[in-house]
């Protein structure tokens, strides 16, 4: 029989890890697979780990990768999909906002031939933020422009992936990886499926403006290098009119148009100017820091314990 792991990232969810548990085994009855269940704990505060370590007493198909502190979803997810050996991985919240019945039609779509099935948000609903809806437009549109690969409105990171294209990303050796550009960017065949997200189960989003604000930026810079072009093209349309704007002060000079005016523009253009350099040098900078920690080599996580087989001896747990 086929086997299908499901990696699911938890940062303090300790009141949904048993009702997540739950609603697999519901779903599971019904089709003819096996399954493993992968709790990633990214290094919760909560009483996370030890929910897991109670619902593995019960059923041995429960599993936790416990990560050495709080590294972030998606490096939570690339654990999981490093350790996990199902014929197929699917990744998925803990909190219930990703409805789990989809499994079933994911799965479906796998048998008829399809390697990657993944989801996007069909209308962001009341239970999403109002400001989450507009950022998450924004993030979307920005990367979109700004990279090559086009990704929908609101994709999510509830997906099927088949174990040959997960053996593809575990070949990639990238420093902050983004899992939602990456599944894009490796091909395949795929095919996306709209969902409506449910209200969380229990607890809060973990995200921060500012968290977003630098996942769009990682983003895009992963998958391309147009911001650098972009800032370029800027500079090079500045720097032109700047050239225009100069025989235009020289001409008044001779003609004497001169007298002492002009000083709130000079310093406006100086400015603007100055602000504009911070700028691409900014995105310049942003690049040579990627750079940087690609060249240390340092791993995206760091395992603690775990309870999988098959595990170097030092992490089990
Ligand atoms: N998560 C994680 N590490 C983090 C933040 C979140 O593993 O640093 C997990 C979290 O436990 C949940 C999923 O990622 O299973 C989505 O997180 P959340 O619900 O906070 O975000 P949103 O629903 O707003 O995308
Ligand atoms: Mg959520």
């Amino acid at each position: 029989m086929r086997k299908i792991s499901i990696i699911i990232p938890a940062h303090n969810e300790e009141r949904n890890i048993s009702y997540m548990v739950s609603e697999l085994q519901k779903l599971f009855s019904d089709i003819n697979y096996t399954y493993e269940c992968i709790f990633v704990d990214d290094g919760s505060t909560d009483n996370t780990l030890n929910e897991i370590k109670v619902q593995h007493e019960m059923h041995h198909h429960v599993y936790f990768i416990e990560l050495s502190r709080n590294f972030g979803k998606d490096r939570a997810l690339q654990a999981g999909i490093e350790f996990a050996n199902g014929d197929a991985v699917i990744t998925i919240d803990a909190d219930m906002q990703h409805p789990p019945r989809l499994i079933i039609e994911m799965i479906r779509l796998w048998e008829s031939g399809y390697d990657v099935v993944y989801t996007y948000r069909e209308k962001a609903n009341e239970h999403v933020k109002s400001f989450q809806k507009v950022a998450s437009k924004l993030f979307y549109k920005g990367v979109n422009m700004l990279s090559e690969i086009q990704m929908e409105d609101g994709i999510a990171d509830f997906r099927l992936i088949d174990k040959k294209v997960v053996a593809e990303l575990k070949q990639i050796n990238e420093y902050d990886i983004f899992f939602r550009g990456m599944i894009k960017w490796v091909g395949f065949k795929q095919k996306g499926i709209p969902y409506t997200p449910a209200a969380r189960f229990s607890g809060e989003a973990s995200y921060s403006i500012y968290k977003l604000f630098k996942l769009a930026l990682n983003s895009t810079m992963s998958f391309s290098v147009r911001p650098l072009y972009a800032a370029t093209f800027i500079g090079l349309i500045f720097s032109l009119s700047s050239l225009l704007y100069i025989p235009y002060i020289l001409i008044s000079h001779f003609f004497g148009l001169i007298a002492v005016s002009g000083w709130a523009s000079l310093i406006a253009t100086v400015a603007f100017f100055g602000g504009l350099q911070l700028f691409v040098l900014g995105i310049i900078g942003m690049y040579l820091g990627k750079l940087f920690m690609q060249a240390k080599q340092r791993p995206n996580y760091i395992v603690r314990t775990t309870n999988l087989l098959g595990i170097p001896e030092e992490l089990s747990a």
